[in-house]
């Protein structure tokens, strides 16, 4: 499915990033773990190396230009392709609308928006040009539904999936694949800073009645990362439990 791809992932160290590097890594891919914590960062591509994945970390903030290109660079260098993009890293600067201020909107635009703005071209060169390419954005399940105290976020992951089937259509010709995976509410340290009772009001709204895993999300960027994916592109997976349909 993966073997032996060369796959940078975003916000590799924690969370849903983490998951889908070890399932990437798992089916054979090597990773290029890009985070913006050096220490974190080194500590999980020892991991995948003590289990036998060739993997490589590269300290970088996907919002600095610099730092992005560097991340492609180092990973030409390394494995000498870029088959896989999984744009992961986000963040979240809740409030509500009245009370949002500049700072909150500007952080969340240019961390989950502009960053996979400027790693997707960064790695669209080079896949480009080997006239292969999947690129995968994490964006949500409230990019489509909204959610009061998020205007920031949703918005984030809405023009996520527009900046997702803008450049499906530009890239498909050149064989590079271009898909979102919206995750619904998903427990990872996120989810975890919600109060129980507002997890707990979140659970209720979803038909499989449970909070999704990390591992339920990376189970659905594997399969559109994979060569069998190859006929798919401009798509938004909801992996949601049912809460949006
Ligand atoms: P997380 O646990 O907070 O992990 C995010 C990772 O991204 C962290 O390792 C973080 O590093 C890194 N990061 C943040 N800003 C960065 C930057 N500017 N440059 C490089 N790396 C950066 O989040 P998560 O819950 O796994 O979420 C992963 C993705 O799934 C996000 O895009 C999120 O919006 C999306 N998502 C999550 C849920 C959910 O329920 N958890 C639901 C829908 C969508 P530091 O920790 O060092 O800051």
């Amino acid at each position: 499915m993966v073997q032996d791809k060369v796959a940078i992932v975003t916000g590799a160290s924690r969370g849903i990033g983490r998951s889908i590097s070890l399932a990437l890594a798992g089916q054979g891919a090597k990773i290029v773990a890009v985070d913006i914590d050096p220490v974190a960062t080194e500590a999980f591509v020892a991991e995948l190396k003590a289990q036998g994945t060739e993997a490589i970390a590269v300290q970088g903030n996907v919002t600095v230009t610099e730092d992005v290109e560097n991340m492609v660079k180092v990973a030409k260098e390394t494995f000498a392709r870029v088959d896989i993009l999984v744009n992961n890293a986000g963040i979240t600067r809740d409030a509500l609308l009245f009370r949002m201020k500049d700072e909150d909107w500007d952080a969340v635009l240019t961390v989950n928006l502009k960053g996979a703005f400027l790693c997707s071209r960064a790695a669209a060169k080079v896949m480009a040009k080997q006239r292969y390419g999947r690129i995968i954005n994490i964006a949500s399940v409230v990019g489509q539904m909204g959610n009061a105290g998020q205007a920031n976020y949703c918005a984030s992951k809405a023009g996520l999936m527009g900046l997702t089937r803008s450049n499906a259509r530009e890239l498909a010709k050149r064989n590079v694949t271009v898909n979102a995976v919206a995750p619904g509410f998903i427990a990872t340290d996120m989810t975890d800073a919600l109060p129980e009772a507002k997890r707990q009001e979140l659970a209720a709204q979803i038909p499989l009645a449970r909070l999704g895993s990390a591992d339920d999300i990376a189970n659905a960027v594997l399969f559109l990362a994979s060569e069998q994916s190859g006929y798919i592109t401009g798509q938004v997976l909801g992996v949601n439990g049912g809460m949006y349909m």
